[in-house]
């Protein structure tokens, strides 16, 4: 039985599946190369569980408890006592792939892994493992304590007791699984991101203002959030990084990722996480940067 989850990488997604798995009773390893990105993590997930007692939905003495089942380390070693590793790290094969390499050896044989990868191949990230069939894709949603849905995906070689054990984990976290097949960006993501694309072609060829695409998509299709303000949201790296794995992936013209979001990946405007994408988020409120 899983008692301890490790994950790895400590930003938005990492800190918000330590937030879940705490909450739920798991001790949590969080770990991260870089040391800022922890510190952050603990005030987020602090922050984030202090509105929850405010609103009445955990007491204080419950928060208190999550909060000390969470250890932080800058060392992957610190998994050796894991029951299940979820690597959550920047959304990019290569990274992902020496990842993995470097914690199996850490990890005693029996224990799963999963990647929360938005699109990357399960069955390739798996197969850098030394245990593929112990391996598979457990998809968060940004943000993970608010947002229901995991998607589980199992890699060609993922054992039907590993996809047990993590669907099992899924509803102890309080979440619902759906199952989704291991082509590029599954099913949410598959659907979801050329929306965003487009919205950004619309921005990109002047059919509209960040403004009226957003308020266009909140009112007009009763959206809760503009496809703009969901992009910065997400993270403007990853919904590039998404895209080029759909083009890649499935050599479909209609995936090609707009210009204006490699544009602003280059810029290092990255949305909320570095305070500025089609929003600049500095001031009180968020305003339009174009
Ligand atoms: P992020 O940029 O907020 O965080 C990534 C973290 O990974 C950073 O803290 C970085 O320091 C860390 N990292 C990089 N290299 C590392 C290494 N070698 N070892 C340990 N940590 C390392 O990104 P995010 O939004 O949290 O996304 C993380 C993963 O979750 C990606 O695979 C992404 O596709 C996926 N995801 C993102 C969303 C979303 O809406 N942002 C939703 C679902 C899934």
């Amino acid at each position: 039985m899983i008692k301890t989850i490790g994950v790895i990488g400590a930003g938005q997604m990492g800190s918000g599946i330590a937030h879940v798995g705490a909450l739920a009773g798991f001790n949590v390893l969080l770990q991260d190369i870089n040391p800022a990105q922890l510190e952050k993590a603990v005030q987020t997930i602090t922050g984030n569980m202090n509105r929850q007692v405010a609103r009445g939905k955990i007491d204080e003495a419950t928060r208190d408890a999550a909060l000390g089942r969470i250890k932080t380390s800058g060392d992957i070693k610190v998994f050796e006592e894991a029951g299940i590793v979820i690597e959550a790290a920047t959304e990019n094969e290569s990274l992902k792939k020496k990842i993995l390499v470097e914690l199996c050896p850490v990890l005693p044989k029996h224990v799963l892994i999963a990647t929360n990868t938005s699109s990357i191949s399960v069955t390739r990230l798996g197969s850098v493992t030394d245990r593929p069939e112990k391996f598979m894709g457990m998809h968060f949603m940004n943000p993970v304590p608010v947002m229901q849905l995991v998607e589980l995906i199992r890699g060609i070689a993922t054992e039907e007791a590993t996809f047990r054990e993590v669907r099992e984990l899924t509803v102890k976290l309080g979440k619902t699984p759906a199952n989704a097949e291991d082509f590029p960006a599954f099913i949410v993501n598959r659907i979801l991101l050329p929306m965003i694309n487009e919205a950004i072609y619309t921005l990109y060829e002047g059919v509209g203002s960040v403004e009226a695409i957003d308020t266009g998509m909140r009112l007009g299709a009763n959206h809760p959030m503009g496809p703009l303000q969901l992009a910065d949201f997400i993270g403007l790296d990853t919904c590039l990084s998404i895209m080029q794995v759909l083009y890649e992936g499935l050599a479909d013209s209609k995936y090609r990722p707009c210009p204006l979001l490699v544009k602003y990946v280059e810029a290092g405007w990255l949305g909320r996480k570095t305070n500025r994408g089609f929003y600049d988020y500095r001031g009180e409120h968020p305003t339009p940067t174009r």
